[in-house]
């Protein structure tokens, strides 16, 4: 719970300028709400004159509960393992009913007019900092007495209806050391207009829904949290991954500009929306939306998407989390999906729940290495009663529209056997119970695990088609951590690993006459597109804000060039010699300019 934010800090007014990674373009000014996610999340929330009395009431009903809670243990302990262990308790006890520990916070909450989570968290950190400063290594370790009493005493303090952001009054920039997908989920609606974290990776899920929700952040700052204070001006410039606090009013109204300017941009950018996505010599690809909220599904529309490439379905999960969607529940959500999007097409992607995204709570274990673990369809085998619930959802919306379903995290043929079979028992199922499916639903495969797309040849001749998870295979096959700041600067879509192992999806499909498309981060970004088009790509599905983008990036050049940049690409040897060299060949090529933002 301790928030170390620096007291020094809190004054300041200097101009300071930090530099991370940009993963949802954009930009937001508002002031800073610390968000410690390692720890417990507590922020600062001033309260009004009038409340004052409520508060320290609040607070002082939540020492009581503590105090019953930690009588009630006491009692349990001593009758289970002694007295000696029981007596923790009985200390901890002795605490909360310190009047002095209680006056201390009634005060603060008091004088400086604050919700109890935070008066007691400064509380917290005095005492801690006079219990270190002792000599006596008994008194020292008192510290962690007041670590877990105030803990305690906070949780209950939770459990009373307590304050939430929605409250402040202004727009609010969230810098937090780490978060999750699901706290990212929640973000969607005002005070909160852009974040920062410390922590995370380009393609990590949380930058993947930020820009889902259009919503500006930078990645990767280190120690953030403990050099920006609660409550200072900060802007989030998500285009150039830098977070400015204490910006001058000459700045704010620049940025104001730069906004309105981007704005002015994306509006001429999205004249495309109703052009066919075909090369200057005549090829078409498809420009599909990758979808995590069903709110998002009016921009894929509205940024000329053709159709959904993939739908993140755990995303439903996560917002539902820690209860599980029931059939119907699914089935609403498909059955909305592809009857909104008819007569265009929605691949569903099952439940990739696992890795980083909530496999704890799902499977009710924790793995050492949850990338490595019980991820994707492996973690569905194993659970099967919930992955069944989707199944039988997915099938039975398959009757709406025209939808597909696809798998992640396969790694061999052998898997893809397996869930046919376990379709087929489904299917059997819903005949029996006259619930009608589409009888010629297409079932796809994820390929993100270098060993798939190895045998990319092999997958074929069990799958309908193939949709390249990027962020997975460069995560997979350069041995990074997609959520890991301290290894993003590896993050190589055009490693000659990565290029060859697309390369042989791409044939293995072609060959096998199967549709193979990409729904990585790597297909929405336009010198990578030039390159995957080259290869022979004919699908791409991306965040739906950069189809106008791809869109013009396709339409200013000709296939011819790229097969050429491609296969020129494929004999270098390093990720920053292809770059280099496809960057040279576009303004070459094209000198009359490719339309995007990081051309
Ligand atoms: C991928 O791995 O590239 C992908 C699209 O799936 P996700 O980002 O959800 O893991
Ligand atoms: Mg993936």
């Amino acid at each position: 719970m301790l928030i170390e934010r620096s007291k020094a800090a809190s004054q300041r007014s200097d101009i300071r300028t930090y530099k991370g990674v940009g993963v949802s373009p954009g930009i937001a000014i508002g002031r800073a709400v610390i968000i410690e996610k390692r720890v417990v999340q507590i922020y600062r929330v001033p309260i009004r004159d009038e409340d004052v009395p409520a508060e320290v009431t609040r607070f002082l009903e939540s020492l009581e509960k503590t105090r019953d809670q930690l009588h009630e243990l006491k009692a349990k302990v001593s009758r289970s393992m002694g007295e000696e262990y029981a007596s923790i308790f009985e200390a901890h006890a002795m605490m909360v009913s310190d009047p002095s520990f209680a006056d201390k916070v009634v005060q603060k909450i008091e004088e400086e007019q604050v919700n109890a989570e935070w008066a007691l968290s400064e509380v917290q950190e005095e005492l801690q900092a006079r219990f270190q400063s002792f000599e006596e290594e008994y008194l020292r370790e008192r510290v962690a007495d007041v670590k877990d009493v105030a803990e305690r005493v906070l949780r209950n303090l939770q459990g009373v209806a307590h304050h939430d952001l929605s409250e402040i009054k202004h727009d609010v920039i969230i810098l937090a050391d780490d978060l999750t997908p699901s706290d990212t989920v929640h973000f969607n609606r005002r005070p909160i207009v852009g974040f920062a974290t410390e922590t995370g990776g380009r393609t990590s899920h949380v930058s993947i829904i930020a820009k889902s929700l259009f919503m500006p952040a930078v990645i990767g700052v280190p120690r953030l949290t403990k050099i920006v204070d609660n409550d200072e001006m900060v802007i989030v410039d998500g285009y150039e991954g830098i977070v400015l606090v204490n910006p001058t009013p000459a700045m704010i109204a620049e940025y104001r500009s730069r906004v309105s300017r981007h704005e002015e941009s994306e509006r001429k950018l999205l004249e495309n929306r109703d052009l066919p996505a075909t090369t200057k010599d005549g090829r078409s690809v498809s420009l599909q939306a990758n979808l995590e909220l069903l709110e998002e599904l009016d921009d894929a529309i509205k940024f000329g998407a053709q159709g959904i490439g993939l739908y993140r379905s755990e995303f439903l999960y996560i917002s539902k989390s820690p209860d599980l969607p029931n059939e119907d529940e699914h089935f609403e959500v498909y059955r909305r999906i592809v009857e909104k999007l008819a007569p265009q097409t929605c691949v569903i992607r099952t439940f990739d729940l696992g890795g980083k995204k909530l496999a704890r709570e799902v499977i009710g274990s924790k793995e050492d290495n949850p990338v490595l673990g019980l991820r994707g369809l492996r973690l569905c085998m194993k659970h099967r009663e919930m992955f069944k619930t989707q199944l039988r959802a997915l099938l039975r919306a398959s009757a709406y529209g025209d939808m597909k379903i696809m798998f992640p995290l396969v790694s061999g043929v052998q898997e893809v056997r397996q869930v046919k079979t376990f379709i087929r028992e489904i299917r059997a199922e819903l005949d029996a119970e006259g619930k009608p499916y589409n009888p010629d639903l297409k079932i796809g495969i994820m390929i993100e695990v270098p060993s798939a797309a190895l045998i990319a040849d092999l997958l074929a001749e069990e799958a309908d088609f193939f949709a390249i998870g990027t962020n997975d295979l460069i995560q997979y096959s350069l041995a990074i951590d997609r959520a890991n700041e301290n290894v993003s600067y590896l993050y190589e879509p055009l490693h000659p690993a990565l290029l060859r192992l697309i390369k042989n999806v791409i044939d293995a499909g072609k060959r096998a006459n199967i549709p193979v498309s990409m729904c990585g981060e790597m297909a929405s970004d336009p010198i990578f597109a030039i390159v995957l088009l080259g290869l022979g790509l004919e699908n791409f599905s991306m965040n739906p804000s950069s189809i106008p983008v791809i869109k013009n990036v396709v339409r200013s050049v000709r296939y011819k060039d790229c097969r050429r940049i491609a296969e020129m690409a494929l004999q270098k040897r390093t990720a920053q010699e292809i770059e280099e060299f496809v960057i040279e060949n576009v303004a070459l090529r094209f000198p009359e300019g490719v339309v995007g933002k990081n051309v």
